[in-house]
């Protein structure tokens, strides 16, 4: 505790459970104040360039007039009402301009309030789908080593086996077909024994394009997803891209299929869905899916309703949002962040302890050998003045598209800073800085 701490820091401190935090040691957080453009002003008065958007969300930066505006008439109109039984313009639009946005034949949107309930949404949908026409046994899923689709038990089940915890909650978990993804001849190989050996009990394949994200920012490629489709079409399952991180520009174009030129039959979107102003998730579904709903039999229907559906707040803000992606040139400074991580990034290949450095749209990667200490890691971000959280092996930056090109190479001479620092104490010899 410091002298400075807001007395609402020190008192709830004893009461709040962090999120992935081991709470006997983890350090008190620090405390925020404000939030503007791609800045942080923290209780003390100190700014932080903020290098990550607030995990991926904030993609027009914190507090963008528009969207505030939207919001802020939302709310005087009305916060909230239950989408069962009732409609409400902000949901209604925001649904017909996400089918606009996504690929021909994907139309149906399904609001729910957090990305990890969007993709058990995804599961639901593709196994009900399959269940709704007679074919009983098809419930599993093929998910890859490295994935990440959420928190829940269902999404649990299709991340990667060792950070889904697979063994510490075996028992719990839905036992899942985790496949490597097929990346060349030996893992594409390897892919398509095991979808071979289970294809009978299958319902779909989940993945996330292009870019596994909180599995550590390894990236993907078109390729990798054309056999994905082709496999799934083959033995009849429902492709699922999961866009929650991808979404909304950050691999350089508005989604990752366009990219790939792979069309799915389900997509998750969340993160950045409202602009990082409030939680709102939606899976987006083919019509051939749809269509196996559609029933004379009562039991045929779709069961699920979270409480706060389609939240008019949080679709006013995505709408929002969506209007700044047709009026302010977003996809252009994706490109222009591509282009100034390269650049700025660069620098850190030739560093000790520097395994790899990669760049796609505006995200940036630098992997090292290992980070025995991530808490040190980001103690020295902060005193660089960024916000910036290393996790596993990998330092990142995926700031928001409208950062400034001189925020910009701050955050990237930070990470070039603190990268040296680091390797250089582990290999002893002196920081050049
Ligand atoms: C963050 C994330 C999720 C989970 O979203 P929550 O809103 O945290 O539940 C799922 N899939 C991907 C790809 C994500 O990045």
């Amino acid at each position: 505790m410091d002298v400075t701490d807001p007395d609402w820091l020190t008192t709830g401190w004893n009461h709040v459970w962090l999120p992935y935090a081991q709470m006997r040691t983890a350090p008190l957080p620090m405390p925020v104040v404000r939030t503007s453009g791609s800045e942080i002003q923290l209780a003390d008065g100190r700014i932080l360039i903020d290098g990550i958007a607030s995990w991926w969300t904030a993609c027009h930066g914190y507090n963008h007039p528009h969207i505030r505006a939207a919001v802020a008439a939302q709310l005087e109109a009305m916060p909230h009402v239950m989408f069962g039984g009732l409609a409400h313009e902000p949901a209604y639009r925001l649904a017909a301009r996400l089918a606009g946005l996504l690929p021909d034949g994907l139309n149906r949107v399904f609001f729910t309030d957090s990305g990890s309930v969007a993709v058990e949404v995804a599961m639901k949908i593709a196994v009900q789908a399959r269940l709704n026409r007679g074919a009983r046994n098809r419930t599993k899923f093929v998910a890859f080593h490295g994935g990440y689709h959420g928190d829940t038990f269902a999404t649990m089940a299709i991340c990667d086996p060792e950070e889904g915890m697979h063994a510490l909650f075996a028992g719990m978990l839905a036992e899942q077909v985790i496949a490597p993804l097929p990346r060349d001849a030996a893992s594409r190989a390897a892919f398509d024994l095991i979808v071979e050996a289970h294809a009978g009990i299958l319902a779909g394949i989940i993945v996330e394009p292009l870019v596994q994200g909180a599995g550590g920012m390894v990236f993907n490629d078109a390729a990798t997803l054309r056999h994905l489709r082709a496999t799934a079409d083959h033995y009849g399952l429902t492709l699922i891209f999961d866009e929650i991180f991808t979404g909304f520009g950050r691999t350089g174009t508005m989604f990752a299929w366009q990219q790939a030129g792979v069309v799915p039959d389900i997509i998750t979107l969340s993160k950045a869905l409202t602009g990082g102003t409030s939680p709102l998730a939606a899976t987006i579904v083919a019509d051939a899916l749809f269509d196996a709903f559609l029933s004379d039999n009562p039991g045929h229907a779709l069961m699920h309703g979270p409480t706060f559906m389609a939240n008019p707040l949080g679709c006013a803000a995505a709408n929002a949002s969506l209007d700044l992606f047709e009026t302010e040139p977003r996809l252009a400074q994706a490109a222009a962040i591509e282009a100034a991580l390269r650049t700025g990034l660069a620098p850190c290949r030739a560093l000790p302890g520097v395994v790899d450095v990669r760049v796609m749209g505006a995200i940036g990667v630098v992997q090292l050998e290992r980070i025995d200490d991530p808490a040190a890691l980001r103690a020295a971000f902060i005193r660089q003045g960024v916000w910036v959280r290393p996790f596993r092996d990998i330092i990142y930056l995926t700031p928001a598209l409208t950062i400034e090109p001189g925020r910009l190479s701050d955050l990237c001479q930070a990470v070039v800073n603190v990268v040296n620092s680091t390797t250089a104490i582990k290999t002893g010899t002196a920081p050049n800085s």
